[in-house]
């Protein structure tokens, strides 16, 4: 693609709904462009074994799914382009898209720029070699849950996350216990019943995680904790440590452009993906803090590129068409 031009172009990312938006719109003619970023990739592409994503009997890793999907957007004539973006102007049509290298123009535009987890910003949490990601820390129970059979577990946090994540995680894990910084629970109260009746959930309360405690060689080997009313420390034996304390959407670059909820989350209109501006679409985690799955993200990614490809069909111009994956780091590193 050349510098400053207008697209006609589709582009897809690594990740299920960016790629089903891409497919839908590419065999629509629409001629898609998917912009990622120098690391693209969900959850996904971190994750090895995917169990739960329809039509893969023994299962398959990750980013082979990817790359089958990837492929699958390429046949139809997707196109993807790697850069970060910068800046976006939805004020008018085609829309602006401003990037490291470039800026492109679209006629409509799919947001699926993903939700990350929130991290504690405490020693040893970081991915592995500088901490102990991939070794025993995870955000993610049904990614990973799999892997902590009989061992004993720890989760931290105290909404609807961390109880379903605790609840999951008591079919693997020997015992698994909630560390929550209150003595009360920000759980729906049918979230709290059901894991205060779970006989394999235990809980410490009015306490901090301040460090996670392993080697490279064993993984997590425990955590340091401080009582937030005492401040005695301790340190408590686990091998693994599931960080449960919410998501933020990654809608830094459209602040002030397009409707979202009070933590963020884009607003779609009724049963499409439409949010408040025209020609402006968004799927997956972006505008969905409740399924979260791989599945459902693509089934909206789906959703999205059918309401582009009616709303162009509504319009007079020239298809163009950008599928945007916006990726998690691009929020620091390239909006700030
Ligand atoms: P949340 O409701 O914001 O809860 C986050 C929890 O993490 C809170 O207990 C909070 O403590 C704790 N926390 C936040 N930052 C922390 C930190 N730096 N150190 C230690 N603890 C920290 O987030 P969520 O649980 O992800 O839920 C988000 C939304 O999705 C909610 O509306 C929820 O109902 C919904 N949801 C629903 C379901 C379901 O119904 N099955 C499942 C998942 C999510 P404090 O309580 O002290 O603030």
């Amino acid at each position: 693609m050349k510098e400053n031009e207008a697209t006609k172009w589709s582009s897809l990312a690594p990740v299920p709904r960016v790629l089903t938006a891409a497919i839908y719109s590419a065999r629509a003619d629409l001629q898609p462009l998917v912009i990622e970023g120098p690391q693209p990739g969900g959850q996904l592409t971190i994750t090895t074994e995917v169990e739960n994503y329809p039509g893969f009997s023994k299962g398959i890793q990750g980013p082979e799914l990817m790359d089958e999907m990837r492929e699958q957007a390429r046949r139809f004539g997707t196109e993807f382009l790697t850069s970060w973006i910068k800046e976006v102007d939805l004020s008018e049509r085609p829309f602006r898209i401003v990037m490291d290298d470039r800026v492109v123009w679209a006629q409509t535009l799919i947001i699926a720029s993903g939700a990350s987890a929130k991290w504690l910003g405490i020693p040893g949490e970081a991915p592995a070699p500088q901490g102990f990601g991939g070794l025993g820390v995870s955000a993610c129970a049904t990614c990973d849950g799999f892997f902590f059979k009989g061992k004993n577990i720890v989760v931290v946090g105290g909404g609807d996350t961390a109880m379903e994540e605790a609840n999951f995680l008591t079919r693997y894990a020997s015992r698994v216990t909630v560390i929550h910084r209150r003595d009360t629970l920000r759980a729906s109260k049918i979230m709290q019943d059901k894991t205060f009746k779970n006989e394999k959930i235990d809980f410490i309360w009015d306490t901090a995680v301040e460090e996670v405690l392993g080697t490279q060689e064993t993984g997590v080997t425990g955590v340091r904790l401080r009582n937030l009313k005492t401040g005695e420390e301790s340190v408590f034996t686990c091998e693994g440590v599931f960080i449960a304390i919410g998501h933020k959407p990654n809608t830094e670059l459209f602040k002030g452009q397009l409707e979202m909820n009070e933590v963020g989350y884009l607003k779609t209109s009724g049963r499409t993906m439409a949010t408040n501006v025209p020609g402006v679409f968004a799927c997956g985690d972006v505008q969905d803090s409740f399924y979260r799955q791989a599945i459902t993200a693509a089934g909206t990614g789906c959703m999205a590129a059918i309401d582009a490809e009616r709303f162009l069909d509504s319009q007079t111009q020239v298809p163009a068409f950008i599928a945007c994956e916006v990726p998690e780091e691009a929020n620091v590193l390239a909006y700030a």
